[in-house]
């Protein structure tokens, strides 16, 4: 994992979770060969346990010389009545976010008063 390669180390992305594909506008460039190419994704890796929590990991690699920039982690869980997302990388950002698998969420409800 390298630093030099991105903009902002690990920004704040709110509720933003992604599973796939990667944060390009943090990306200041390859610190190796100096190109700014489209990353391309390495490695994926997806886990699913029995209580279904799953996870994704992969890593954000310059195609040109394969320096690997960051490794991305995602995970999904369901926490009784919520279902909770959370993102981890040095390019794309820290994110998590948490939604009701009821279709009527009661918090949301009492905003509507
Ligand atoms: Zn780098
Ligand atoms: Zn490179
Ligand atoms: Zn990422």
């Amino acid at each position: 994992m390298c630093l030099d390669c991105v903009k902002q180390k690990c920004p704040d992305r709110g509720s933003m979770c992604l599973d796939s594909g990667a944060y390009l506008v943090n990306y200041h460039g390859c610190s190796e060969c100096k190109q700014k190419e489209p990353l391309k994704t390495v490695d994926v890796q997806k886990d699913i346990e029995e209580d279904g929590e799953e996870s994704v990991s992969y890593q954000h690699v310059c195609p040109n010389c394969m320096h690997v920039v960051a490794e991305h982690s995602y995970s999904f869980s369901v926490d009784g009545e919520f279902q909770d997302y959370n993102m981890f990388c040095m390019l794309c950002g820290k994110g998590s976010d948490t939604i009701s698998i009821n279709p009527t969420d009661p918090r949301k409800q009492q905003t509507l008063f």
